[in-house]
């Protein structure tokens, strides 16, 4: 799975490509969130995504993996990635996972986010927890992706942070076994993965200019999925809820910049007190 040696470096002016691709995901699955309310239907959110992309000059680059047609994948409650958009009517409480990716000048963005249809006020507290705890492992991945460090840190940053959630009174979630993050740029999905647990090999060296898509999937029970007869949608085998986070990341010498976030990640690594390092600002 890993290569020895060195994760290939960007150049600034590649990374500012890449800044816009990731502008128009995060404005994609901005536009998705406001969408997802009860009675909306999975294949309406991808046209909202559709139209989100190509009115800023981006293409859809999902239709980019053979045999799949659509914007999105959209996964919801025991679906953990790859659900396919159609005529499911979402319902208050549902646990709804988006995953977008957009090409704008050959550059590639990929980000996924998790909320509950109706809010905070609809959901369950254990989806809540769910997805609070997926999504601040992206974070604890995105900060050990550092230039120097192996790549199998981030796997390890993310499966720390899981445990130490447990290990502080919280539920004990599921890391879904089988799917991890990988390289981006030129094409969607390049390598290294990126594993969401502690590996033996450690993997290539980050480089000051790697861009990696970071992705943490976890499940509120069993970590193994099985795939549905669509030959898609990736469900978990005990029915029990998952919730996905990703962002497109970039790192320099300087710290990070989180391409596929509207603020380029500064909210959310500065709370951290993680080095924010944008290339579009002096
Ligand atoms: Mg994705
Ligand atoms: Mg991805």
């Amino acid at each position: 799975m890993f290569g020895r040696g060195k994760v290939p470096s960007k150049s600034v002016d590649d990374l500012l490509a890449m800044r816009r691709a990731g502008l128009v995901v995060a404005a994609a699955l901005d536009e998705v969130v406001q969408a997802c309310r009860a009675g909306v239907t999975t294949a309406d959110l991808d046209h909202v995504a559709t139209d989100a992309i190509t009115s800023r000059g981006g293409r859809p680059s999902f239709p980019e993996v053979p045999g799949y047609r659509h914007t999105l994948c959209v996964s919801v409650n025991e679906q953990v990635v790859h659900g396919i958009p159609g005529p499911r009517e979402l319902l208050l409480g549902d646990v709804v996972s988006v995953d977008c990716g957009a090409v704008v000048q050959g550059w590639h963005g990929d980000a996924a986010v998790s909320v509950v249809v109706g809010g905070p006020d609809a959901a369950r507290t254990e989806d809540l927890e769910l997805i609070e705890v997926t999504r601040g492992a992206l974070w604890a991945g995105i900060g050990a992706m550092v230039v120097g460090h192996r790549i199998g840190h981030i796997g390890s940053a993310v499966e720390d942070f899981v445990t130490a959630h447990a290990e502080a009174g919280g539920s004990r979630l599921g890391i879904v076994d089988g799917y991890e993050g990988h390289g981006i740029g030129r094409s969607m999905h390049m390598a290294p993965g990126v594993p969401n647990i502690r590996t033996r090999h450690r993997g290539p060296v980050i480089t000051s200019g790697t861009t990696l898509a970071i992705e943490p999937m976890l499940s509120a029970g069993d970590e193994r999925t099985y795939e549905m007869p669509d030959g898609w949608t990736a469900v978990t085998v005990d029915g029990s809820r998952a919730a996905h986070w990703e962002h497109t990341v970039a790192v320099t010498d300087e710290g990070l910049w989180v391409l596929t976030a509207t603020d380029g990640g500064a909210a959310e690594l500065t709370a951290r007190g993680l080095p924010f390092a944008p290339l579009d600002q002096d």
